[in-house]
Order: C-alpha cells, then structure tokens, then sequence
C-alpha cells in the first residue's frame, strides 16, 4: 500500500523528517507515536501533498506509483485521506456541501457518476448517524463552532464517505471523552478491511485500546527509532519514552 524510504522532509528551510523509512501493506493498521515536535504531522502533511513541505531526499511510493508525482487532489482520488490535528473552519461553505463536493469530486476521478442529491442525503444520513452526530450539524458551516470533539467526529464522517484506501489518522483521539473515543474508534475500526491500511498518529496509548494495531512505531526527532507489536505502545505508556528508546 505505501512504502516510504529514507525519506527527507524540509518546511520553511528547516529539516524536520530525517530518514525515515515505513511500509505498510493492505489491511494493515500502525500507529505512529512520538513526543509534540517529533515530525507526526509533517509526515502526514507530506503524504497527503500540502504546500511548502519539500521532500529532498528518498521516495514514497503508494499502490506502486511515486505518490510525489500527484496533486493533492489526485491523492485523494487515488484513496488517500488525510483527517487533520487541527480540523479547518470553513465559513460560508456547509458541511453537506462540502461533503458531497468531495465526494463527487473522486468519483469523477474515478470515472463514476456523481451521486444524486436524494443517494447523497441517504448516504450521510446513515454515515452520521453510525457516528452518533447530532444532524443539525450537517448543515452548519464546516466546522465553524464546533466543540473538539465534534470536529474529530466530523473528520471521520469525511473518511466514512470516501472511503479510503489509506487513511492517515492525526491525532483523531485528541479532544474526545470516552464516549465520543469510543464511537470514532467504532468508525476507525470499520474502515479496516483487507484491502485497506490505516496510519494512526498519536502520543497517547489510549486509543489504541480500542483501535489495535498491528505495528507500533516511535518516531523521535524526524526518524522511526522503534518498531514492535501493540505491546511497544504499552511500554511506552507505562515506562516513558526515554527509558524504552
Ligand atoms: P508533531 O506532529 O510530532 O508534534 P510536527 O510535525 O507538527 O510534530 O512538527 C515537527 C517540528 O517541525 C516542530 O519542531 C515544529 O516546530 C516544526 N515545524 C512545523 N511546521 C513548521 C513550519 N511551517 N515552519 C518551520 N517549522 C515547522
Ligand atoms: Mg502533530
């Protein structure tokens, strides 16, 4: 599904991914834990094709192609979702808008037919309601007054809709109460399919008592310093990061 390799990012002039090599097959989950400042999102945003993030050194290659030949919009259409640490607002634009932009915009991509406004409607419905969003927020701007938690919630409505092929999770527990981790994790797990892969970003051990994965990977200063099962992420939890790496 993604192979990255030795790979060297720049933001601002600044070196911040050091090396890095990580492959992940299909219907793998791995989990990526490290310290504030270790380089999770500016590998996330790399993959995902942002602006100003200039890859120097090494590859990423995903489903067999050089990923750093597409747009981000292309990545996207290609199955590759990104749900940020820090989910935009967007005023003026609904969330269903949105919703259904994107969602049409990779089926086109894809060679289909946009989706009716009445399939649409069903479809979200069905989406939000499994994630136990309240309706109304639908139609709000994207993510304008929305708590946290219903911003993460809202990010994995998006995933649920398009449905990924590899989804980048940033930080989707942050922010959430136990009831709410629970149900984004519910949303995380059905995602998982064999022919899906799933990169979960965090600093806490908590959601991966919901959400197993397969791999753990400690990630310092730019580069994977430690790679081993769920139980790497326990250690972590109960040890610190300075006595298991
Ligand atoms: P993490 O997600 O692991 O907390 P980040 O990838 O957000 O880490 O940041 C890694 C480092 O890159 C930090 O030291 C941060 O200050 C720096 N950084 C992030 N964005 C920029 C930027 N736009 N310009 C310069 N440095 C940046
Ligand atoms: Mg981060």
């Amino acid at each position: 599904m993604l192979k990255i390799k030795d790979l060297h990012v720049q933001v601002g002039g600044t070196e911040i991914i050091k090396g890095l090599t990580l492959e992940i097959k299909p219907g793998e989950t791995h989990a990526i834990m490290g310290l504030n400042g270790a380089g999770k999102s500016t590998l996330a945003n790399t993959i995902a094709g942002r602006d100003d993030y200039t890859v120097t050194e090494g590859t990423i290659t995903y489903q067999g192609k050089n990923l750093l030949d597409f747009e981000p919009h292309e990545r996207v259409g290609e199955g590759i979702f990104l749900g940020f640490q820090y989910p935009v607002e967007i005023p003026g634009v609904s969330n269903l808008n949105f919703m259904r932009t994107a969602l049409n915009g990779v089926r086109k991509y894809n060679g289909l037919e946009a989706m009716t406004a009445a399939d649409f409607m069903k479809l979200v419905r069905a989406k939000a309601k499994a994630l136990d969003m309240n309706p109304d927020m639908l139609k709000r701007f994207v993510n304008v007054g929305f708590s946290g938690g219903e911003k993460k919630r809202n990010e994995m409505l998006q995933m649920a809709l398009l449905d990924p092929k590899l989804a980048v999770l940033d930080e989707t527990d942050s922010g959430l109460d136990i009831d709410a981790l629970r149900i984004v994790s519910e949303g995380i797990n059905a995602q998982r399919r064999d022919d899906t892969s799933i990169l979960l970003i965090t600093h806490y051990q908590r959601l991966l008592d919901y959400v197993q994965p397969d791999f753990v990977h400690i990630m310092i200063d730019g580069k994977i310093v430690k790679s081993g099962g769920k139980e790497l992420a326990i250690e972590l939890e109960e040890k610190g990061y300075a006595s298991v790496v």
